[in-house]
């Protein structure tokens, strides 16, 4: 069953909104009207209707793997997306290097943010060896970087590190079942002995030198076990690639076999280079059947509660983004992995607009794309692990059920 076209998969984080007015309803986006105008259009539920989604999940269940059964954190994605190699039963997470005072108390959770010598440190990190477990730590952006515990008999069911605020210590790791025991004593010892490491390394010294506080602790959190799943390739039978600059995104990906095709100046930020993602997607999409793109901004000014930096995110993709993919797919499906309101900085589980174009489609006639008008469309109300299916169809490689 060869399909047989090529589909684009758009996914601005965090696309809807609430109100009457949105950012995507009040946004000036000239070629999403125009392809809306030509598509079929719904409201999707990226992880059921009675759940606020996160990212992570809503991207399993987008991708067609049911989080209820393949979510076990967010750290070995991030790990994935970090570029880092998992093995079977290894426990990944997030980390921050930060900067503790003499009390151990943590005073600034992001050890100022600026890079100088956090690489080094990460290094000096890397490859500790506890009981017989290896940690494995890599450096990613700013003060963030993933870890990995890779040994036998470990277990995601354990608490942070990290106490997510500052002027509190670090805290003690916690078995949150009987078999986090082992990692959360490992992760424990991997706290004190980096602190050691930290305290007398020379890239703190450097750092002083330079007037920035030190980097003399690290931060865990989102404990993720790593279980190998069957790669989309053979799921579904698409090919498939990704076009994110957000570690997460591209470590989901990676987790369900797609294949990272870097863009430059992709950095999951507002300042990222949308023509460059634009220009990767169309460039790479003969050797594959689906093009994944995520947008991440859209969902960090919705974070932040910033109506006009999200509004201006979106009109940023109609005018950099939008133009050279319209015409390169036969499949285009446009949509958000959960609603960010500004009013509420958070996910909320209020369903987000989601567009299908395809040259057959049943064109609903939308003068605009937006929370109000796909209301009434063709597509209804779409459930999360259903978006693949309906990429699918129109690629002409779905399995039927009867005959
Ligand atoms: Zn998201
Ligand atoms: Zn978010």
């Amino acid at each position: 069953m060869e399909p047989t076209g090529k589909a684009l998969f758009v996914v601005m984080d965090g696309l809807g909104d609430r109100g009457a007015e949105t950012p995507l309803s009040t946004a000036d986006t000239p070629h999403l009207d125009e392809l809306a105008a030509k598509s079929t259009s719904g409201l999707l539920h990226s992880i059921g209707e009675r759940f606020v989604p996160g990212s992570d999940t809503a991207h399993l269940a987008l991708f067609g793997y049911d989080p209820h059964k393949y979510y076990k954190g967010r750290g070995a994605f991030e790990a994935l997306g970090a570029g880092m190699d998992l093995k079977e039963g290894d426990v990944a997470f997030r980390t921050n290097l930060c900067t503790l005072d003499e009390n151990g108390i943590i005073i600034d959770r992001r050890a100022g943010r600026k890079e100088l010598g956090f690489a080094e440190i990460y290094a000096a990190l890397d490859k500790m060896k506890i009981e017989d477990v290896i940690a494995h730590v890599q450096h990613t952006v700013e003060h963030r970087g993933a870890m990995v515990l890779s040994g036998p008999g470990l277990s995601e069911k354990i608490g942070n590190t990290d106490p997510h605020e500052t002027d509190k210590p670090m805290l003690e790791s916690v078995p949150l079942a009987p078999e986090g025991e082992k990692a959360a004593r490992v992760l424990n010892e991997f706290t004190r002995r980096a602190h050691e490491i930290m305290q007398s390394h020379a890239a703190n010294k450097k750092r002083q030198e330079a007037g920035l506080p030190p980097a003399n602790g690290v931060a865990s959190r989102g404990p993720g076990v790593f279980a190998a799943v069957e790669p989309i390739s053979e799921r579904l039978h698409l090919k498939s690639a990704c076009v994110a600059g957000g570690a997460l995104y591209k470590g989901v990906a990676r987790y369900v076999g797609m294949t990272i095709e870097d863009a430059d100046g992709a950095t999951g930020t507002a300042d990222t280079n949308l023509k460059s993602k634009a220009a990767k997607a169309v460039e790479v999409k003969d050797k594959y059947d689906l093009v994944f793109t995520h947008i991440k901004a859209t969902d960090s000014f919705g974070h932040d509660g910033n109506f006009e930096g999200k509004r201006g995110m979106i009109e940023r993709v109609d005018a950099e983004f939008l133009p050279d993919v319209i015409g390169a797919f036969d499949v285009i499906v446009i949509t958000g992995d959960h609603t960010t309101a500004c009013s509420a900085k958070r996910h909320t589980a209020d369903p987000v607009p989601i567009l299908l174009w395809h040259k057959d489609v049943r064109p609903d006639r939308l003068s605009k794309f937006c929370e109000d008008q796909v209301r009434t469309g063709g597509l209804g109300h779409v459930d999360g692990h259903d978006v693949m299916k309906i990429i699918m169809d129109y690629l002409d490689v779905r399995e039927m059920f009867g005959e």
